[in-house]
Formats: C-alpha cells, structure tokens, sequence
C-alpha cells in the first residue's frame, strides 16, 4: 500500500484538503447526498440545505417532501430525505442534534454507532471518519474496491468485505492520499468496463490478468471532491 500511494502521488500529486475539518454532521449530510451521483450536484443539493436552513435542528420540524424537493438535483430523493430526516430525528431523541458524540469513540466503536442509523452504510460512516474526524480510515467506494481488486492489494467480493480487509492493516497517515488518488484512477485510468492499463502508473505492479495496454489516452480529469469541499 505504502508503494501505491507513492505511486499514485507521483503521478495525481497530493490530494488538496481543506485546512479545517467539516463538522460531522454536516459530512454525513453531504454523504448521504453524494450516493449514485457526482460530486457537482451533491455539492448544489448540500449547498441548498445549507442556504435554506440556519442550524440542521430546523429540519426536525420541516416535511419530509420539502427536503426531497430542496435535494432533488442530487438524485434518489426520496431516499436520501428520508435518510436525512431519520437521522435527524433520531439524533433529536439521543438529546443532540450533533455527532459531535463521536469524537470520543475508537474507530470501530464510531462506525458501529453511525451505522446503527437507518441508510447509514460502512462507506458513508467511514467516510464521516476520514473526512470529519481525520482518523488513518481508507473508505471504500465502487471505485476503491475495484481498483484494490484488481492491482491485487485485496481479493473481496463485496466494497464492505474490501473495507474490513484494506483497513486491517492500514499503514499510518496514509488515508487521505490514497483514498482519494485511488478514486481519480479509477474515474480517469482504471474504468469499470476497460481500464486503460497503457496509461496507468501502476501498470508494473498491478496484478490484474485481463489489462488493456492498446489505449494511453489518459482520459477527462474530474479533480472536484465533494467530500474535502464541505467545510469551506
Ligand atoms: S494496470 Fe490496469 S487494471 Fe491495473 S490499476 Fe492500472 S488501469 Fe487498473
């Protein structure tokens, strides 16, 4: 892993990261709404929550169908307004609405609680723990699971079964960098369908059998990342 992430930053660079950490609950909001979509219109779903609401505590009494309409841009609104607005009730009768509690807890016992919420997976928790938190957590996205697959630093079937299986051993202070250069490759160089292997740092070292070395092309850069644009 430690290879890789040299690997990654000498041809991605260091990832930008905003200097203060986003606050928890907002991160969570904001991955909620980036489930199955892109980061452009998560950001201007969670930036319209954020201009029509002071204090997330005002959602406790907004309808449901009104948050759904302020998301729609994101897509899957139904699900994701409902997940909001679960959270958000549920956090009201734990007595704060803030996941401030969770500073305090290790990071299995942190995952363990934002889990416990309704639509809340290991992806999304882990993600509140990376980008939050700043904890050395590797989430792991479609993108991250396919691509740990296939250089070979996994063998899991499930991005759940990748987590657990990345995140063991994860060497230090490494999360950040290598979560999110691993999702540029993925987006840019190592495709679902083809993976343009002729064009990819880590075509030494990577041990997928079926690579495609026809095509260098390096492909459209997408450098917006929803999650490190919350806090600012
Ligand atoms: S060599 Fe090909 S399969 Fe391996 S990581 Fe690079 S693009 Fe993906």
């Amino acid at each position: 892993m430690i290879t890789v992430n040299k690997i990654l930053i000498n041809h991605f660079g260091v990832p930008e990261r905003s200097k203060k950490l986003p606050d928890p609950l907002d991160l969570l909001i904001a991955t909620i709404l980036s489930q199955n979509t892109n980061d452009n219109n998560s950001y201007k779903a969670f930036r319209s929550l954020k201009n029509k609401y002071k204090s997330w505590d005002e959602l406790l009494h907004e309808k449901r169908s009104v948050i759904e309409k302020i998301i729609r841009v994101a897509g899957l609104a139904l699900q994701k307004s409902s997940a909001i607005k679960n959270l958000i009730t549920e956090l009201d009768k734990r007595g704060n609405i803030s996941l401030n509690f969770i500073q305090k807890f290790n990071n299995e016992k942190a995952i363990e609680e934002l889990t416990s919420f309704k639509g809340i997976g290991v992806k999304t928790a882990s993600c509140v723990l990376l980008f939050a938190l700043d904890r050395n957590v590797c989430p792991v996205d479609t993108h991250v699971h396919r691509t740990t697959n296939r250089i070979g630093i996994v063998s899991a079937k499930t991005p759940d079964k990748t987590f657990y299986a990345l995140n063991k051993n994860f060497p230090d202070g490494i999360a950040h960098s290598f979560h999110t250069n691993l999702i540029r490759l993925g987006r840019e160089i190592c495709k679902p369908a083809k993976p343009n292997c002729g064009a990819c740092p880590l075509a030494e070292i990577c041990k997928y059998p079926n690579k495609n070395l026809d095509n260098t092309s390096t492909g459209k850069k997408r450098d917006f990342m929803l999650l490190d644009n919350v806090g600012t």
